[in-house]
Parts: structure tokens; sequence; C-alpha cells
């Protein structure tokens, strides 16, 4: 009896069921009870992104951007770095 691994893409829980080949292939989530998993084609691929945001942060590295109008508009006020 294979083992066949199955991931429910409603609230994430994985698991392995046994069955034959013949038989249908699971549905339904044991945990949440939704009909939304699916079968894994192999284990371990690491393809599976799980979240987002990796980038969402990075730009932000250099600090503070600086005043958009410094140098065109000589009477800008309340940018701290350009007080006349
Ligand atoms: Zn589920």
């Amino acid at each position: 009896m294979p083992t066949y691994e199955y991931e429910c893409k409603a609230c994430g829980h994985r698991f392995e069921a046994s069955h034959s080949m013949s038989a249908a292939p699971l549905k339904t989530c044991p945990e949440c009870r939704k009909d939304k998993v699916v079968r894994l084609i192999g284990s371990g691929s690491g393809l599976i992104f799980k979240g987002s945001g990796f980038y969402a942060t990075d730009y932000r590295k250099g600090g503070a951007p600086p005043c958009p109008s410094a140098g065109s508009k000589p009477s800008c006020s309340g940018c701290p770095g350009t007080q006349h």
C-alpha cells in the first residue's frame, strides 16, 4: 500500500495517507474539514512558498529618504536638513 503526502490548501495542514493506487485520492482535510486537500507529487522539493513579504522591507535600509524638494525650493520648511 503506497503512502501519499497531502496538503490542505485551506489551513496548510500536511499529512500522509496510505491507500491503494486505485482508490480515489483524498479531498477532505482532517483538520478543517474543507475539500481543499491536494496530493503532493514527491516531497522535500522546497518549491512551496509559505507566506510572502520577503522584499517589503529591504528598500528601506538606506535610511530616511532625502527631502524631495531640497535644492529646488529654497523656502522648504519642515525639512530638518534644509533650514536657512
Ligand atoms: Zn485544512
